[in-house]
């Protein structure tokens, strides 16, 4: 059985080094904390945890220690908060969510009513939000955005993880709603790419595995786009959850991972799917 693995499986660059920074403040010395799960994989939040990090749901019950800021950033409130405590802050937010937030601030300061081309209540969107100093809208679509009011002067900023033809369809629509437009491409192609790689990976394999958290929206999506291609398609956690029978009269199995998945767990399934192989 020819076992091939998607070019950019598993982590992406912010989530990387997310965990990075995570493992190296959970090596120190003192009490740890992250606001949130670090990223969406229950077994590296699960190594943090045996490695002393707990997972907050606020900073309510917190007066020291160090907290980590997950890769999708948290509000400026409770970034504030952080600050009033003098906990020590290991800021973990990705580069690409940070532009994001700063943009915002920017162009509120500035006098721009900012639309947030987004899902509303995703953290990274309420993070991003929090950052407007003025008048702030979030849509999902252009038909969102076309239902919005006539402002003056508008700025644009999006999820890092929208699709292009979603900016493009709300920046259509603020076009007759403003007089002046400022643009700024915030989206971040991690996503898309691993998107493409899984599409024509699907396509050529008899059967699909997609690793990653099942509350990983990344990898849910990435599975979605895979079983539309295949219907061999499984998402799975860990090796523990393969079957054997999945590969009965499979020449070629395709494997990736969401971007929120660490390549531990992606060599643990490759190493289990050649076991199954041999012993046939
Ligand atoms: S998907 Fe992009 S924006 Fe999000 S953490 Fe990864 S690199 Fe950063």
């Amino acid at each position: 059985m020819e076992i091939i693995l998607a070019k950019r499986a598993g982590f992406c660059f912010g989530v990387k080094r997310a965990t990075q920074m995570a493992f190296e403040a959970a090596d120190k010395a003192g009490d740890t904390f992250t606001l949130g799960p670090i990223i969406h994989s229950p077994q590296v939040v699960n190594k943090l945890e045996q490695m002393g990090v707990k997972v907050l749901k606020d900073l309510s019950t917190l007066d020291q220690g160090t907290i980590i800021i997950r890769s999708h950033g948290v509000t400026s409130g409770e970034l504030e908060e952080a600050v009033q405590k003098e906990l020590e802050i290991v800021d973990a937010t990705c580069p690409f969510v940070k532009k994001a937030q700063e943009h915002v601030e920017s162009l509120s300061q500035a006098g721009y009513t900012v639309v947030v081309v987004g899902d509303a209540d995703h953290p990274e969107v309420e993070g991003i939000v929090s950052f407007a100093r003025g008048k702030v809208y979030v849509v999902g679509s252009g038909e969102e955005a076309a239902k919005l009011p006539r402002m003056g002067k508008i700025g644009v900023v999006a999820q890092t993880t929208q699709s292009f033809e979603n900016l493009r369809s709300v920046v259509s629509e603020c076009l007759a709603k403003g007089s002046e437009i400022r643009i700024f491409h915030t989206i971040c192609d991690a996503t898309a790419v691993r998107q493409e790689e899984a599409k024509e990976l699907a396509k050529r394999v008899d059967c699909m595995i997609v690793i990653g958290g099942y509350n990983s929206a990344n990898t849910k999506r990435l599975a979605e786009v895979c079983s539309e291609l295949q219907t061999r398609t499984h998402h799975i956690e860990t090796a523990q959850e393969l079957d054997r029978a999945w590969f009965v009269g499979v020449d070629k199995v395709g494997v990736t991972a969401g971007a929120s998945t660490p390549k531990w767990l992606i060599d643990e399934v490759l190493a289990r799917i050649r076991q199954f192989d041999q012993h046939d």
